[in-house]
């Protein structure tokens, strides 16, 4: 039995004074709430105060993403020991917002494209490793753009993906230690949802796609999120589907009733 997993991801938001009021209403909506692990990833700015909040409650604390060095010469960078010390469990890493996708045709390069950071599968897969060697959680998001997705490439875009992020990863740590979303990019903050029997048979792929690699049981425990858009109304019915284990959700997470609702909707 696999327990469901609700992360927001506040992507470049919130002041640590808006962090504060937030999880100040967060805190008692989701007190009871007991049907899911519940995930909060600030951005980096925030992450000390908002540790000191959770102190005590049933939300984790996760970071947006993550350098593999410990420590040195690299400027702007963070690294998971630092994550680690100020109380982060889990790490987005592939996020769309952070791969490049400079290797897709001309017409598809549009703004939201080019502000990505250049991320790569192989860039991924050294966070991965690194990630899990620090004892904490990967949070690794796949999916498809639109144009792969109108070319029937949605598939092969997650396999590879899946796969890539992995190597190297051993199948007991896949098993119990690394969490997937699969984010199709066109539901990313467009209100655009996939639909759930859609969304599920992808989530289908990737844990296909672990079973191939790793064997039935790692498949069987592996946690496998939704994100593109999820929000109150329609979390409950994603949420039902067999192979969604839970939420990446940025734009419903803002607000502390809009993501405890999804909280709620977990069970
Ligand atoms: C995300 O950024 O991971 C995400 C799912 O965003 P939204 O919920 O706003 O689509």
């Amino acid at each position: 039995m696999r327990k469901k997993i609700i992360a927001g991801n506040w992507k470049m938001n919130k002041t640590v004074g808006e962090a504060t009021a937030f999880l100040e209403e967060l805190k008692p909506l989701v007190a009871e709430l007991t049907g899911a692990d519940i995930v909060i990833c600030p951005a980096y700015t925030a992450l000390y105060a908002v540790n000191q909040m959770l102190a005590g409650t049933n939300i984790g604390l996760g970071a947006q993403e993550a350098f593999w060095k410990a420590s040195g010469a690299y400027t702007s960078q963070i690294s998971l020991p630092m994550l680690a010390d100020v109380g982060v469990t889990c790490v987005i890493l592939g996020h769309s917002e952070t791969r490049g996708r400079f290797g897709v045709p001309e017409p598809d390069l549009t703004p939201d494209l080019l502000r990505t950071f250049g991320e790569t599968d192989a860039g991924v897969n050294i966070k991965v490793q690194a990630t899990l060697a620090a004892g904490l959680t990967p949070i690794v998001c796949v999916g498809e753009t639109l144009s792969e997705r109108q070319r029937g490439e949605t598939d092969d875009i997650v396999r590879v993906q899946v796969l890539g992020a992995l190597a190297g990863v051993g199948a007991h740590q896949v098993a119990e230690h690394v969490v997937f979303a699969y984010e199709p990019v066109w539901a990313i903050g467009t209100g655009e949802v996939c639909a759930p029997d859609e969304a599920d048979r992808v989530c289908g792929v990737v844990r296909h796609t672990v079973e191939s690699a790793y064997g039935a049981d790692a498949a069987a425990l592996v946690r496998i999120q939704y994100g593109g858009s999820m929000k109150a109304d329609n979390a409950a019915e994603l949420l039902s589907r067999p192979n969604i284990d839970g939420g990446l959700i940025g734009g419903a997470s803002l607000k502390a009733k809009d993501f405890a609702a999804v909280v709620a909707a977990a069970g």
